[in-house]
C-alpha cells in the first residue's frame, strides 16, 4: 500500500476573510460602532473619535458582517477546502484576532450555531457518504493544545507533555497523541466538548489561559483506491485552529521590539504570523521560504502551510469603539497577509 500524493502541483493558496462579530445588547448601549462592511470584500473603519473624514478602508477575499452565521462562513470560506481534503489535499483554517473578538465562536461555536470544526466534520461525512459505494474511507481526528510552547492532548485525561518527533516517512508528528476514529458528526461535537472542558478546567485562571493557548483539531481522511495493481491510499488532512488572542503579538509587532518576559511571548503566534506573511508574499511574488520551524505550532501545522495545501485565515474583530486598537491591529495584519 502506498500513500499517493494528488496530482496537483500548485503552491499553497492563502485566503483571508474578515469577520465582525455583533455587539451584545449591553455593549450596544455603551459603545459606538466604528466599522461598517461596505460590500462583500471591503470594510471601512472610522477614526476612534468617530471622525468620518479619517476613515480607513481595507479589502479582503471576504468581509463578513455581524449578521453572518457560522454556516454561511463555512459555505463561503471553508467548504472548498474541505472538498479538497476528501480528495487528498491538505488545508489549514484558523481564527486570528484579539481575545473576545469571536475566534472560539467561529471555530467551535454553540449547539445553535455550530462552528467551523463541527461543520467541517459534518460536511466530510456528507461528502464521504456520497462516494462510499465506490471507495472505503477512514476518518480520524486528534485535538491538542499548545500552551507556553508545551503540547497537551485534549482527548487524553492525563496532562502529559507531548513531544514533536520527525520521521522520514511520517514527517513531523506529535508522539503519543491520541488519534480517534470517528464515524459520526455527533461524535466530533462530543469530543470537542470534552476537549474544551479540559482546556478550561485543568488550569487555574480559565480566561487568561484560554486566551493564550492554541487549540488544534486535525482531521485526517484516508480514501482507499482500488486498481489493477492493488490499492493506494489518498490522504488529505485539515487543521482547524482556535488561536490564542493576538493582542500581545500585535503589540510586540507594533513597537518592533521583543517582549522580555518569557511568559509574555507567544512564540507560536508570532511564528505563525511570520509564516502567513511569507505565504502572502509567495502568493504575490512566487515561491518564498516559509519559516515554519520556529515554533511548536508552526511545526505541527507544516503540512497545511506548505506544498499544495490551502490556507484560510478568518480574522475576527469587534465593532465597538473600545476595541479600536485591537481591531486596527488585526485589520492591518490581515491586510498584510493577503
Ligand atoms: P474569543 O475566542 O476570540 O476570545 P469568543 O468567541 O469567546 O471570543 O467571543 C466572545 C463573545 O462574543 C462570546 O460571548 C461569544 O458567544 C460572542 N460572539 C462571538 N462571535 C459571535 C457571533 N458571530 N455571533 C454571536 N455571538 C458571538
Ligand atoms: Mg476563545
Amino acid at each position: 500500500k502506498s500513500i499517493r500524493a494528488p496530482e496537483c502541483e500548485q503552491a499553497t493558496t492563502l485566503q483571508v476573510a474578515l469577520r465582525c462579530r455583533p455587539l451584545s445588547i449591553a455593549e450596544k448601549s455603551r459603545y459606538k460602532e466604528l466599522i461598517h462592511i461596505e460590500n462583500e470584500r471591503v470594510v471601512v473603519v472610522s477614526d476612534s473619535n468617530g471622525m468620518k473624514n479619517r476613515e480607513k478602508r481595507f479589502s479582503f477575499d471576504f468581509a463578513l458582517g455581524p449578521e453572518v452565521k457560522n454556516l454561511e462562513v463555512y459555505n463561503q470560506v471553508a467548504s472548498p477546502i474541505i472538498k479538497g481534503v476528501v480528495n487528498g489535499l491538505n488545508g489549514t483554517i484558523f481564527a486570528y484576532g484579539a481575545t473576545g473578538s469571536g475566534k472560539t465562536h467561529t471555530m467551535v461555536g454553540t449547539a445553535n450555531d455550530p462552528g467551523l470544526m463541527v461543520l467541517s466534520m459534518q460536511d466530510i461525512f456528507q461528502l464521504v457518504s456520497n462516494e462510499e459505494k465506490d471507495h472505503k474511507f477512514e476518518i480520524t481526528c486528534s485535538y491538542l493544545e499548545v500552551y507556553n510552547e508545551v503540547i497537551y492532548d485534549l482527548l487524553d485525561r492525563s496532562s502529559r507533555h507531548l513531544e514533536l518527533r520527525e520521521d522520514p516517512e511520517q514527517g513531523i508528528f506529535v508522539s503519543g497523541l491520541k488519534r480517534v476514529q470517528v464515524n459520526s458528526a455527533a461524535k466530533i461535537l462530543e469530543l470537542l466538548q470534552i476537549g474544551n472542558s479540559r482546556r478550561k478546567t485543568e488550569r487555574t485562571d480559565a480566561n487568561a489561559i484560554s486566551s493564550r493557548s492554541h487549540a488544534v483539531l486535525e482531521i485526517v481522511v484516508k480514501k482507499y483506491l482500488q486498481n489493477e495493481t492493488g490499492s493506494t491510499i489518498l490522504q488529505g488532512k485539515i487543521a482547524l485552529v482556535d488561536l490564542a488572542g493576538s493582542e500581545r503579538a500585535s503589540e510586540t509587532n507594533n513597537v518592533g521590539q521583543k517582549l522580555r518576559d518569557g511568559a509574555n511571548i507567544n512564540k507560536s503566534l508570532l511564528a505563525l504570523a511570520n509564516c502567513i506573511n511569507a505565504l502572502g508574499k509567495q502568493q504575490k511574488r512566487g515561491l518564498a521560504y516559509v519559516p515554519y520551524r520556529n515554533s511548536k505550532l508552526t511545526r505541527i501545522l507544516k503540512d497545511g502551510l506548505s506544498g499544495n495545501s490551502r490556507t484560510c485565515m478568518v480574522a475576527t474583530v469587534c465593532f465597538a469603539d473600545h476595541q479600536y486598537h485591537h481591531t486596527i491591529n488585526t485589520l492591518k495584519y490581515a491586510d498584510r497577509a493577503k
